[in-house]
């Protein structure tokens, strides 16, 4: 980036870079080593970090008005303002009182909520989930909308993204979903149990199958840790340092294996960001949909095939003694097992969206006033019938199992569904240039790596995930690739 102004805005975005960088490390630490009594000094901590931020971001206001006025910008000065341009617009239209107001009640209420979970009593959560969606629905009013209230929501998770797109998207998704799964459960190879499932592990030998399998799929030693947390995530703390986590439940060990295939998806993504982004806005992946086709593209398309299977089994082997009762082929099928199961974190590739409609159609009547929050546990059951033919046994099981909504994460849902989509989209425009499978049968994650690279990765934010879809399908969201792999992969049919 030549242009004078332009380098005057990014040197002065450098401390806006650095405390995001600090909140990166907050966040990560939190999560993983802090003891107990750590929450509260590291609370106020997060909260003036986010202020400072906030009141610097509004310093910059004057230098991105200037840097717009420029003529003839290229892609990346055009993507530098964009994403500046987003997050100034947001804390000028949000108060801060309202902002103020959101952080106190979510730091509360993910402290009830976990309560609440325990006690399975969505009673004692009711007036906070009452007082977030009430605070959500303010803060849409003050973002502004075209159409849906929703909609405000959606764009600060999906840049863009609206009621009509994700309503599309899940017509065209949920009947053929249905009538895989109906036909899945009555006649394919898949089953929907495995004796795999209770057989127990040694913490230490997962632990290892674990880094070889980041081994296999090429993340680069020296640029990530791997650690411990209640709930699997990764954070990047800059294009060369991203931490992903895990965790190890002590038995079904594909759980813990698939949750480290899935965030070294996101961990790739980061890491292999164009260098000279480093500092800018633009150094961080597009969006969470985007960011979530990386993990799933991973975790199910690549890591779900046979022939990944087959790569891995003999180091399977080597670290898990008992699978030596086990071949190849059962060891895939306990890896793309299909039951309907009320947790959307153990869901299967064809019953995982399920999950997500759900959640979307349920916020977007309480975000419309459609539906009150005492209401919304007998919608949520009714809603579980309808689509998967199951009842929770519980609330804790049921309406209460997500930490998103009492962190305030209402219209965060949908980007699940998106990366899935996406994901399988991103599948047929590779198949263009190279054989997936055999590639993979091969071993060569390298070929893969490099073509992720170069069509999605190296960009960073630079174009917005509508922009990025332009470019690399000609087409936006579309779920017919992802009905059509699983058609190919459950009932071996196009
Ligand atoms: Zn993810």
């Amino acid at each position: 980036m030549s242009n004078h102004a332009l380098e005057e805005l990014l040197t002065a975005y450098r401390p806006i870079w650095a405390l995001n960088h600090a909140s990166a490390i907050f966040e990560w630490d939190t999560e993983t080593y802090m003891p107990l009594d750590g929450a509260k000094s590291r609370g106020f901590a997060q909260a003036e970090v986010a202020l400072m931020k906030q009141r610097y971001m509004k310093t910059l206001e004057p230098l991105i008005v200037h840097v717009q006025k420029l003529q003839d910008l290229g892609d990346r000065e055009r993507g530098v303002l964009r994403v500046l341009r987003r997050e100034l617009e947001y804390y000028q239209k949000v108060p801060p009182s309202l902002i103020e107001e959101l952080e106190k009640i979510t730091a509360e209420a993910t402290v009830v909520w976990r309560d609440a979970r325990r006690k399975s009593d969505f009673e004692l959560y009711t007036p906070f989930l009452e007082k977030i969606v009430e605070l959500k629905r303010a803060e849409a009013e003050k973002l502004g909308y075209v159409g849906h209230p929703y909609n405000a929501l959606l764009d600060l998770f999906e840049e863009d993204l609206t009621t009509i797109e994700v309503d599309r998207m899940f017509s065209g998704l949920v009947p053929e979903l249905k009538r895989i799964l109906e036909k899945v459960t009555t006649e394919s190879i898949f089953p929907s149990s495995h004796p795999l499932e209770h057989i127990e592990y040694a913490r230490d030998d997962m632990n290892r199958v674990n880094l070889e399998v980041l081994h296999v799929l090429g993340m680069p030693e020296n640029n990530f840790r791997m650690d411990v947390s209640t709930h699997p995530f990764t954070v990047g703390m800059s294009l060369d340092d991203v931490r992903i986590t895990t965790r190890y439940e002590g038995r079904s060990f594909r759980e813990s294996m698939y949750s480290v295939i899935h965030e070294c998806g996101h961990a790739l993504y980061e890491l292999q960001i164009d260098r000279s982004l480093e500092y800018t806005p633009l150094a961080g992946g597009t969006s969470l949909g985007v960011h979530e086709s990386q993990s799933r593209f991973w975790e199910n398309i690549v890591g779900r095939t046979r022939e990944f299977t087959e790569l891995i089994y003999p180091m399977l082997r080597k670290y898990l003694k008992f699978l030596s009762a086990y071949d190849e082929d059962q060891v895939y099928r306990y890896f793309n097992m299909v039951r309907p199961n009320s947790i959307r974190v153990a869901a299967d590739e064809l019953t995982y969206n399920f999950h997500i409609v759900l959640r979307y159609e349920l916020e977007k009547k309480l975000i419309a006033g459609d539906v009150r929050v005492d209401e919304a546990p007998s919608i949520w059951n009714e809603m579980m019938e309808k689509y998967l033919g199951i009842k929770p046994k519980s609330l804790a099981e049921g309406i209460l199992q997500d930490v998103h909504w009492s962190g305030g994460m209402i219209g965060y849902f949908p980007t699940y569904s998106l990366g899935n989509v996406l994901s399988a989209m991103i599948l047929d425009r590779m198949q263009h240039d190279l054989d997936l499978r055999s590639t993979v049968k091969e071993g060569k994650m390298s070929v893969l790596k490099e073509w992720l690279r170069q069509h999605v990765h190296q960009w960073g934010a630079t174009y917005s995930p509508k922009e990025l879809q332009e470019k690399l399908f000609g087409e936006q969201y579309t779920p017919k690739p992802l009905v059509r792999y699983l058609e190919m992969k459950y009932l071996g049919e196009p």
